[in-house]
């Protein structure tokens, strides 16, 4: 569920697609929290390592799940033999060293384990922790950044006004396609040419939205079915794999699909 502290010492590749390097440098000197909002695979991951590497924080990610407790996040005593001991949750941690804390689909959390993040997001920056009675003041450079996928489980969950109103938002779309096949090609080890055509069979894809297919391919998909290629699979079967097989289980959306795939390639 966490990932410690990376302080990665290569620079995490990304190629931005607006202003949003400005925008979290920004954010980050003025201790405001941030959320990225967009759909799966389109990036925000990435550019949060980048920017923990760009800014020299080390970052610790959280996914989010709906069992996902405050005592997660935060922190709880531990039985041993001589007695108990208190350990840091990833939170706590994040807000003790002054690092970048990403939690990742904050929407999956429960509304309960999602309260505890709001002293942290206004100017006194504190996190209380009412089972040591410890007030901690976050270290400078700490910084809340939250993942949230408008259109995913939308009716279903969604994150309360009072708490998005704590966070600047940033909105991630898939990259333009230029950007995009440049993305594919050096991530998916693929060449111009079929980098291109994956983009363009993706943008395809990406209309049949409107005819009901709930997710659309994602960068990462593409890069998938890019090194599949890469590594000897025929490009039309490393599309069905890695781009029409995992995004529906519908047989006429899964055979719309394929005839784009063999339109493409
Ligand atoms: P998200 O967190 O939005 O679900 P990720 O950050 O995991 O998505 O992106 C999926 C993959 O797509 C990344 O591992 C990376 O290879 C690639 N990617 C997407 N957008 C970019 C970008 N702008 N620059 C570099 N790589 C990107």
């Amino acid at each position: 569920m966490t990932k410690p502290s990376n302080g990665a010492t290569t620079e995490p590749y990304y190629l931005p697609v607006g202003q949003e390097i400005q925008i979290f440098e920004q954010c980050h000197a003025s201790n405001l929290a941030l959320m990225l909002k967009g759909p799966t695979g389109c990036g925000k991951t990435r550019f949060v390592e980048h920017m923990a590497w760009r800014l020299k924080r080390p970052l610790i990610t959280v996914s989010c799940h709906d069992d996902l407790s405050a005592s997660d996040l935060i922190g709880r005593f531990l039985v041993r033999f001589d007695g108990t001991q208190w350990q840091d949750g990833p939170l706590t941690r994040a807000v003790r060293e002054g690092a970048i804390c990403y939690l990742d689909e904050i929407v999956e959390a429960r509304q309960d384990t999602v309260v505890v993040l709001h002293p942290l997001t206004d100017h006194r920056r504190l996190l209380p922790i009412d089972k040591t009675g410890e007030l901690i003041e976050a270290a400078p450079g700490f910084q809340l950044v939250v993942s949230y996928n408008p259109g995913y489980q939308r009716l279903l969950k969604d994150l309360k006004p009072s708490t998005r109103q704590r966070f600047v938002a940033l909105d991630f779309t898939f990259p333009a396609t230029e950007q995009e096949a440049a993305i594919v090609q050096r991530e998916g080890r693929a060449d111009h040419a079929l980098a291109q055509a994956l983009v363009a069979l993706a943008q395809r894809v990406r209309a049949l939205q409107d005819r009901g297919l709930a997710e659309v391919p994602s960068t990462r998909l593409l890069i998938a079915a890019a090194r599949l290629a890469a590594s000897g699979v025929e490009v039309r079967e490393a599309c069905y794999t890695a781009i029409v097989s995992p995004l529906s289980d519908d047989e006429s959306l899964v055979g719309a699909m394929r005839d784009l795939v063999d339109a493409t390639f």
